[in-house]
């Protein structure tokens, strides 16, 4: 109010002041995104896998719904390399990656963990159930096409697989599927093994 009765008012346009504003919103969820992806695969990488793997183990343990983690690897990966070539083992991979996830059900996460090795969370069931849905998207795994679109190659992979206990953390579970997948691969491979806890 100015001494002589009139109202003075400013204004000013800040709509480039907002349009920056939600450029550095998306710019922050693109890099978180990128943060936690495998390049590769498209898939959930280590550390957000691992991330996922301790929520869902504190979830677990709140709600007492059973929770069960496979630690699964590619048999005979390398020869794939070897013989083909590392573009070859590359589309693999994402053969792998792309085929598991539409046979998976709906709420489990896949994350790759190294090279040939992938952590799967699967959440509200219990071991034989788990154990059951690892079968189901074993059976009749599709064949990868190779980059030379001519060769077909069959892809196997074995599992290690746990339940998650009210006392164990990430180590402990991933422990068990770790011992679990020893034993598959060393049983034959193209195999589920179950992790249970004492046994070595
Ligand atoms: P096993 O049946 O016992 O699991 O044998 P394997 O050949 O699958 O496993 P091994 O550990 O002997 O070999 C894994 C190979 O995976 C070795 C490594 O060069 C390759 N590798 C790791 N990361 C990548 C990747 O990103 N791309 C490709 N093409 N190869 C990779
Ligand atoms: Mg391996
Ligand atoms: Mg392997």
């Amino acid at each position: 109010m100015l001494p002589n009765g009139w109202v003075m008012t400013v204004g000013t346009d800040i709509s480039a002041l907002k349009h920056n504003e939600k450029s550095l919103r998306q710019a922050h969820e693109a890099a978180l995104l990128a943060s936690r992806t495998d390049l590769l695969t498209g898939l959930p990488n280590r550390r957000y896998i691992m991330e996922l793997l301790d929520e869902a183990l504190a979830a677990s343990r709140q709600s007492g719904s059973g929770l069960c983690a496979a630690i699964i690897d590619i048999d005979h990966f390398k020869g794939i390399n070897d013989t083909y070539g590392h573009d070859a083992g590359d589309a693999v991979l994402q053969h792998f990656a792309q085929a598991c996830r539409e046979r998976l059900p709906p709420g489990s996460q896949l994350g790759r963990i190294g090279g040939e090795e992938f952590l799967l969370l699967l959440t509200d069931v219990r071991l034989d159930d788990a154990d059951r849905r690892l079968d189901a998207v074993r059976a009749g795994f599709p064949a990868a096409i190779l980059p030379d679109h001519a060769t077909r190659r069959p892809v196997a992979f074995s599992a290690g697989l746990a339940e998650a206990l009210p006392h164990d953390d990430r180590s402990s579970i991933l422990y068990r599927a770790d011992r679990a997948l020893y034993a598959a691969k060393a049983e034959g491979r193209s195999r589920t093994k179950v992790g249970f806890e004492g046994t070595r």
